[in-house]
């Protein structure tokens, strides 16, 4: 990843096209080619300058690389290439269409069709009543999660997480790895890094020039570093991290409550329009299928949550589930775990009354996370730091937690010995207000 090779050209990888593999595999292949140095496009500077004048007078987009304008591709033409990006932009949005359109239509069935039209119209205005306060609870709640997870902007790194202009051109001119190594761990040095690439070096996206954090990751679709990143979901056409972990946690439950209150409700009056002589052939139609889908999108859904479940009380994103995070003594997919009860409460609060509510409530700031044993203590530069200050909000659009509150919280009040053990000698974090 960080020894790449030292290059005197600027690396502009324009990965733009999507591919059918998923976020979460497109970032493993790039770490990979980010460790062997390949898939980057070398882009000569004066030329590009030139280029890029002429392109910027021609209202073209430009792409801000290390200090250097350059053109997001070399093509003759730039129309085709913004037509793509609009088809890309459109299309990343069919998914969420599509499951706004199931929703409504949902909405519509249950309300109009089968409360409305066949509950109330059999003289039964106070179940309908009852139904309909029920499923609109659930609704509000469900589209409340799903809108925060689609609109909450993934978290970068903050700045203290790039390097200076100065190492940057030093590990720019740089021709030897083990050199630009060396400037990168100097840097590291100030930074809460624990966590190495899989061949031990730091981990550096050279996307974003920046060191990254623990559990960040480099997204091919946001083309961002996402802080505690999870994956890229279609779904919601947006980067599932540290900042919408919970929303996306609550999405899927309320998405569940939603389907068995459907599902259920509908079921009567499924059989009912089969078995008995109830007949308006439209509401029919619409619960018949309303039946259907809200079945198969719980069985769908039911198995992902729980899969998201078992990752909350181990603590792992799902990128960690396959690969697991490398500390200095090796990997270790338990590395961030400290038991069930803690992890939960580092994705979900520590006030109950937040659990259920699409609020931010996660604990930490995406950057410092505790571990579990003493050994990966040490940081990976080799030095052991016990204080150490960030500035805040940077780049940061969420409500950051106390973070040394949080993380002593998280530490300190178990049983377990090791995360007891832990605490005295874990980097300790202050975020100054
Ligand atoms: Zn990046
Ligand atoms: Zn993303």
């Amino acid at each position: 990843m960080g020894g790449g090779g030292g290059r005197g050209k600027r690396s502009v990888r324009g990965r733009a096209t999507p591919s059918t593999t998923t976020a979460e595999e497109e970032e493993e292949e790039e770490e990979e080619k980010e460790e062997e140095g390949e898939g980057a496009v070398a882009i000569e500077e004066d030329e590009d300058e030139a280029k890029g004048e002429l392109l910027q007078a021609a209202g073209v987009p430009q792409l801000q690389v290390r200090g250097t304008t350059h053109p997001r591709a070399c093509q003759p033409s730039m129309t085709p290439w913004r037509l793509l990006r609009c088809c890309q932009w459109t299309a990343a949005w069919v998914p969420v269409l599509f499951i706004a359109v199931v929703i409504c239509w949902s909405y519509y069935t249950f309300v109009v069709e089968l409360c409305l039209f066949t509950i109330a119209a059999q003289q039964e205005e106070g179940k309908a009543a009852i139904y309909l306060v029920v499923f609109h609870l659930s609704f509000v709640l469900f589209m409340w999660s799903y809108w925060k997870t689609i609109f909450t902007p993934p978290v970068c790194p903050s700045k203290e997480f790039s390097l200076s202009q100065a190492d940057e051109e030093r590990y720019e001119k740089e021709e030897r790895p083990e050199v630009q190594q060396e400037i990168l761990k100097r840097v590291a040095k100030e930074l809460p890094v624990y966590t190495l690439t899989s061949t031990r070096l730091i981990r550096y996206c050279e996307k974003c020039q920046l060191i990254k954090p623990d559990r960040c990751h480099h997204c091919s679709v946001c083309n961002k570093c996402v802080l505690k990143m999870d994956h890229h979901c279609p779904w919601v056409n947006n980067c599932v991290g540290f900042s919408n972990y919970k929303y996306f946690l609550l999405f899927l439950f309320y998405s569940l409550v939603y389907c068995i209150l459907v599902t259920t409700t509908v079921l009567e009056y499924f059989i009912k329009f089969w078995t008995t002589n109830l007949k308006n052939t439209r509401a029919q139609f619409h619960v018949l299928f309303l039946f259907f889908v809200s079945t198969m999108f719980f069985i769908s859904i039911l198995s992902l949550f729980c899969y998201h479940l078992w990752l909350v009380g181990k603590n792992r994103t799902t990128i960690e589930a396959f690969r697991a995070p490398v500390f200095l003594n090796g990997p270790d997919k338990n590395g961030f775990s400290l038991g069930w009860s803690k992890n939960w409460r580092q994705v979900f609060g520590d006030e109950k009354k937040y659990w259920l509510f699409p609020i931010f409530t996660t604990l930490g700031d995406g950057v410092n996370f505790p571990t579990r044993l003493m050994m990966e203590t040490e940081q990976v530069t080799g030095t052991n730091h016990h204080e150490h200050t960030r500035s805040s909000g940077s780049t940061q659009n969420f409500p950051v937690g106390p973070l040394s509150e949080s993380k002593n919280f998280l530490l300190a009040t178990g049983s377990d010995q090791d995360v007891r053990s832990g605490i005295k000698n874990h980097v300790t974090v202050s975020i100054e207000s």
